[in-house]
């Protein structure tokens, strides 16, 4: 047993630990999650827990259903929503086989080989994601959304509900080890968004899963519902997960160099052309499901084109303004994913994108300080300006043909995507909406 496990048997002696839940994700982003006794845990150290994989959502087929979980002793928090004694803890699991190798549909797997990946060439890959959520009364389909307040961008709602809402679920973050870097009222009734400080990519992937179930904990106590649903309302903003990312070599930001425009270096530009260019393949797993398109393709300051700019918010690749006595923070945020994504899949693809914009030596285009969504269709082919995909539909067609998201996903996770996302499309497609009631029924 190495120390870290050590620590992880001591702390829950110490603290009366009854329950250590062991989770993971399915590949389309929901955390799973299994109880086991602390005196199972030595051997889940050893040799993992087993469990049935072929009951887990993109996991396996039948014939290979054994799986183990394995714990990762340094993902071990006690969970504070669950009473202090007996407590419960939880760790990450990565996914193995029987015989020890990792499991293909391991969405963590995938994200450890493209950081290692990146290892190869020299960088470690660290992200910071602004998470967008709403806050609504309840969260059943057999009533219309109610937001719980009527406030708007960085509105202080006297006495709101958001208000409460925050300061419990930043408390509750930091106590399950997440810091939050800001947190304010977003621009549409009900809106909020929690800022999380810099990590590396894959502590960052564990901990929007932590942030997501702590965000939908809080809510619950409070008596309300909280949604990472990319667009509720049609008439207001959807809610993203821009996400910021950069590259160290060693204890330096490759992205940064002195001097140049926006202080951004041949690597960094390099990387925003590779997320450019590969974008319209990678969407559907940014941006996974038939209702993260009505969010791109809806206003309210979502990027609906591949495009990169400094201060424009209609870019799907932003450069933040660059502080001179910051020469660390540079970075690039990619505006399109939304918070209702596998983490750890999407990190994967724009990491990918990235490195291969480097590896390839990419041109990035020019900027593009116009407002995308003002020009037309003509302005934009003329300027070589494309869009991104419209639907989901659109979107599993340029993965289909996606080499580098083959690569990057693994076999399994590939085609699990397409198919289940497939599914997802016919079953939608196959509605007949109120929309098409409300027009078309009175005059047909
Ligand atoms: N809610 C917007 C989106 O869907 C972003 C607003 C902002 O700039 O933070 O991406
Ligand atoms: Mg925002
Ligand atoms: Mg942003």
């Amino acid at each position: 047993m190495d120390r870290q496990q050590e620590f992880v048997l001591r702390t829950i002696e110490e603290r009366d630990i009854r329950f250590v839940r062991l989770w993971f994700t399915d590949v389309l982003g929901t955390l799973k999650s299994v109880a086991i006794a602390p005196a199972e845990l030595e051997g889940a150290f050893a040799e993992g827990i087993g469990f049935d994989g072929s009951a887990i959502e993109g996991f396996t087929r039948v014939y290979e259903a054994d799986m183990l979980a394995k714990p990762d002793p340094s993902t071990f928090q006690v969970l504070p929503w669950r009473g202090e004694k007996p407590g419960t803890a939880r760790m990450f699991c990565d996914i193995t086989l029987p015989d020890g190798s990792p499991a293909l549909a391991d969405a963590r797997y995938v994200l450890r080989r493209t950081l290692s990946r990146a290892a190869d060439m020299g960088f470690s890959f660290y992200t910071h994601p602004e998470i967008e959520f709403f806050l609504l009364k309840q969260g059943t389909p057999d009533a219309a959304p109610v937001p719980v307040d009527q406030g708007g961008y960085f509105d202080h709602v006297p006495k709101g509900t958001a208000h409460d809402f925050r300061r419990a679920a930043i408390t509750m973050l930091e106590q399950v080890g997440i810091s939050v870097e800001f947190s304010h009222h977003e621009g549409a009734p009900g809106q909020n968004e929690i800022d999380l400080r810099y990590a590396d990519a894959l502590s960052t992937a564990d901990n929007i899963m932590t942030f997501r179930t702590v965000i939908k904990e809080v809510a619950l106590e409070q008596g309300i519902y909280a949604t990472f649903m990319p667009k509720v309302f049609a008439d207001h903003p959807g809610s993203g997960m821009h996400t910021h990312m950069s590259l160290f070599e060693g204890d330096s930001n490759a992205f940064f160099e002195p001097g140049a425009p926006y202080s951004l270096s041949k690597t960094g530009r390099q990387f925003i052309a590779g997320l450019l260019h590969h974008g319209r393949e990678f969407t559907l797993i940014t941006n996974q499901w038939v209702n993260s398109y009505k969010r791109l393709w809806g206003g309210g300051e979502a990027p609906a084109h591949l495009t990169w700019g400094h201060n424009n918010r209609s870019a799907m690749v932003r450069v933040p303004m660059y502080k001179p006595h910051k020469a660390q923070s540079s970075r690039v945020e990619v505006r399109t994913v939304d918070a209702a994504c596998n983490p750890y899949l999407a990190f994967s693809v724009m990491l990918a994108a990235g490195l291969k914009g480097i590896e390839e030596g990419y041109d990035l285009p020019a900027e593009t300080e116009d407002d995308v969504w003002q020009l037309t269709d003509r302005e934009r082919r003329a300027m070589g300006i494309k869009p991104l995909p419209a639907s989901l539909s659109e979107a599993i067609e340029a993965m289909e043909s996606s080499e580098l998201a083959a690569e990057t996903l693994g076999e399994h996770v590939f085609d699990f995507v397409l198919r289940n996302k497939q599914q997802e499309w016919h079953d939608y497609r196959n509605q007949v909406t109120p929309f098409e009631l409300e027009h078309l029924l009175p005059r047909l």
